[in-house]
This record gives C-alpha cells, sequence and structure tokens, in this order.
C-alpha cells in the first residue's frame, strides 16, 4: 500500500483489493482505454474483469461474490479512478454499485439466485433508471408508471442520462405504482430486461466528458413484465432508492478521490520536471503549497470517505455522513482538476492529456448521484 493510502479503515483484505485492482488498471486499462473514448468500453474488458472476480466485490458469498462492505466499494472506485478515463470507471460502478444493489439488498432470494450469479460473471450488465426530463434531484417527482395487469405489470414512461442504458442487459425502473400517493410514496422498482417487448433505448447522449460511458434516453412503451419482476415490495421504491444513493454516493466519491489524487501525481510529476524562469515550476513556493493543500484536501475527502463507509458497513445510519463526503468531495475534485490544468499550462488545454480529459471527467461530480446543494440541505437536516 503506498504512504499517502495508509488508513485505519484499511485492513489487509482492503489493501489486496486495492493492489490487485491497481495493477490490473495499470496493465490492462490504461494502455487500451484512449481508444474506448471514441465508442465505448468493449464488452471482452468488463467480461474480463467479471471473470477475474472485480463484479463480485459486493455480491453474497453464495450467489459467487465475496460479501465485501462499502469500504471495498470506495477502495476499489479509488483504484478505477485512477486510471483517468472517468467513463469506463463509472461503466464498471454503475454495474456493480449503482443498479446490482437493488438485487443484492431488497430482491427476494428467488430473484437473487435468478440474476446475481450472471451479474457477477459479467454476462448480464445492469443500469439504474430513476431520472426522468423533469424529475432528477427531485426523485418523487417521476412520472413512469406501472400498473397492474394479469400477473404482471404494464409500464409506460421514459427515463433520462442513463449510465450504460443501451447496452445494460438489465435495467431495474423505477416506476409510479401508485397514483393515488402522493410524492415519494407509491414508486417501485422493476427489474426489466433488454430485450422485452416495448423496451428500447433510445438516443445515446453526447456528453461533456466520460466519453467512453454510454449515456442513454430510455423510453417504456406498454412494457409487461411479471410479477417476479418487481423487486421487494410494491410501494416500498422511494426507500429503495435513497438506501442505495448511500453506496452509490460513496462508489462515485471514490472514483473522485482516484481521479483528484492521480491527477495531482501526475502535475506534480509535471511541474517538477518543467523549467521556467531558470528553475523547475515547483521551485514557485505558490505552486508546490497549492498542490500541497490540495493533497491534504485529498487526504481529508478519503478519511471522510472511508469514516462514512465504515459507519455504514456497521449497520448505522451514514446519510449525513455520506452526505458530507458527497458534497465536499464532489466540489473539491473539481477544484483540484482546475489547478492541474492550471499548472499544465497550455499542454493541460490539450486534447487527451489526463488532466485535459479528467477536468471535463469530474465536472459531474459535483451535480449527479445528487447535487452538492441537495446534499448540504441532508447534513443541514441533520445538524
Ligand atoms: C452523465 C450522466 C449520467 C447519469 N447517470 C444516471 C443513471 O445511470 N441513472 C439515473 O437515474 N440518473 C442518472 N443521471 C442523472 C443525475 O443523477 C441527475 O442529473 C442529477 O441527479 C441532477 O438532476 P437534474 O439533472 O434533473 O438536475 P435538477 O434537479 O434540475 O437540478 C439542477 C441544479 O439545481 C440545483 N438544485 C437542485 N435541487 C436543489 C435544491 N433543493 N436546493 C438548491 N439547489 C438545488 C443543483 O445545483 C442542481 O445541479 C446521470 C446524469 C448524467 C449527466
Amino acid at each position: 500500500m503506498t504512504e499517502g493510502t495508509k488508513s485505519i479503515y484499511i485492513g489487509d483484505d482492503l489493501a489486496a483489493i486495492r493492489d490487485q485492482t491497481r495493477e490490473y488498471v495499470e496493465k490492462e486499462i490504461v494502455p487500451h482505454a484512449s481508444a474506448w473514448e471514441d465508442g465505448g468500453v468493449p464488452r471482452s474488458v468488463l467480461d474480463e474483469m467479471a471473470g477475474l472476480g472485480f463484479f463480485g466485490l459486493r455480491a453474497p458469498e453464495e450467489h459467487g461474490g465475496l460479501g465485501m462492505g462499502a469500504l471495498a466499494s470506495v477502495v476499489f472506485a479509488e483504484e478505477l479512478g485512477r486510471s483517468t478515463y472517468g467513463g469506463f470507471t463509472i461503466t464498471v460502478l454503475v454495474h456493480t454499485d449503482l443498479a446490482m444493489p437493488y438485487l443484492t439488498n431488497f430482491g427476494t432470494e428467488e430473484q437473487k439466485a435468478r440474476w446475481l450469479p450472471a451479474m457477477v460473471k459479467g454476462q448480464v450488465l445492469t443500469a439504474i433508471g430513476v431520472t426522468e426530463a423533469d424529475a432528477g434531484s427531485d426523485v418523487a417527482s417521476i412520472r413512469t408508471a406501472a400498473r397492474r395487469e394479469g400477473e404482471g405489470y404494464v409500464i409506460n414512461g421514459s427515463k433520462m442520462f442513463i449510465t450504460n442504458g443501451g447496452i445494460a442487459d438489465l435495467v431495474f425502473i423505477a416506476a409510479r405504482t401508485d397514483p393515488a400517493a402522493k410524492g415519494s410514496r407509491g414508486i417501485s422498482i422493476f427489474a426489466v430486461e433488454r430485450e422485452t417487448p416495448g423496451f428500447k433505448a433510445s438516443r445515446a447522449l453526447e456528453k461533456m466528458g466520460w466519453h467512453s460511458s454510454d449515456t442513454a434516453e430510455l423510453v417504456l412503451e406498454d412494457v409487461w413484465v411479471p410479477e417476479g419482476n418487481l423487486i421487494g415490495e410494491e410501494n416500498r421504491g422511494f426507500y429503495y432508492i435513497m438506501t442505495n444513493f448511500q453506496n452509490e454516493r460513496l462508489a462515485i466519491m471514490g472514483q473522485a478521490l482516484g481521479e483528484s489524487q492521480r491527477a495531482l501525481e501526475l502535475t506534480i510529476e509535471h511541474v517538477k520536471g518543467r523549467h521556467a524562469f531558470g528553475s523547475p515550476l515547483w521551485d514557485k513556493q505558490v505552486i508546490r503549497q497549492r498542490l500541497a493543500a490540495r493533497q491534504a484536501e485529498i487526504d481529508a475527502g478519503r478519511e471522510l470517505a472511508y469514516r462514512a463507509a465504515w459507519l455504514s458497513d456497521q449497520g448505522e445510519d451514514a446519510t449525513r455522513h455520506v452526505s458530507e463526503v458527497k458534497a465536499y468531495v464532489g466540489e473539491l475534485a473539481n477544484r483540484v482538476l482546475y489547478d492541474c490544468v492550471q499548472f499544465h499550462g497550455g499542454m493541460g488545454f490539450i486534447a487527451e492529456t489526463a488532466v485535459e480529459r479528467l477536468y471535463r471527467d469530474v465536472r459531474i461530480a459535483s451535480i449527479g448521484g445528487g447535487a452538492t446543494e441537495v446534499m448540504l440541505d441532508e447534513v443541514a437536516k441533520r445538524l
């Protein structure tokens, strides 16, 4: 383990996951990922990662996983983040940490036995569809609806900005099941398989960053799913979403921390080698102190993330702590990348340097999965 990532929260098992992930990312991702920025992450790469066990960290052992906790998700996400390819990282994390938890946390034993082993093996890739064109931060205002019909449900509606939406084999869809219930009541989660008639990824959206990540608009027109595809209980979906948001936020902030750390390292390397006004840029106190200050903030953010994950692994309600992490690290990653581009000078503005790509990729860290302002209100409610 490197000096910078030592922490009281990280024991030998998590250090081993860090080392294995780092080695894999350095050997198998970094040399190839540039090509994926145009066209997406090849399925063969995802299959290989699944084969090496990376998709099963959080899945229960009886379904082929390792049964680890939120701390493992943060460490794994940090190491994927260090690849400097945010699109690759989010493609994996949406499957392992944003979507699969709907099944592991709330699925019936029958549903877990049916899908989890294939998800761990990478045969079934997943996505999570909550956001709609008119409902993002305000999840309770979604309009996609599911009504009972025969021994199942008919779903109608659309979803916006769905990561892996066009490539997933199965999407967990949030839909309103009780039209009379107000707001957060009356929402349920359904597993919708790609081939189901009426379900289509209508449009791949072009983005500022995360270029290798598939982001789609989904349309559901009279999509019939059997009762067995309702995850957990009817009308409990809002609670499931809020619960899973905790893990989602920790994972994506693990990603932002890994990206920030790697960008800072690349920048320190750059300013130590680059000479201006007769000496390396590193000799300018203003530069090295700014980078040192950012390192201190990353260290603080990492410890906040580990503490929140540890609390969550102890079975405690970590909502305040997770929200603090999301608010703090989401903004921090943007500050770090601003400075990294600045101290790379003109090179930092040139397309496909790692810091140029990361500057675009981290912009979403303070928006997606709970915008900073929404997170700060979650903290404020608990003060
Ligand atoms: C690339 C990408 C991938 C995504 N992947 C997924 C996915 O896989 N699945 C999924 O379901 N969703 C996904 N999303 C959606 C994402 O989670 C939402 O974009 C995010 O929650 C913000 O919602 P919104 O875009 O509707 O913004 P809005 O809710 O319209 O908010 C806009 C801004 O207003 C401010 N704001 C909002 N509420 C408040 C408040 N109460 N107080 C003060 N300020 C506030 C914030 O600054 C916020 O950024 C993705 C989005 C993107 C861009």
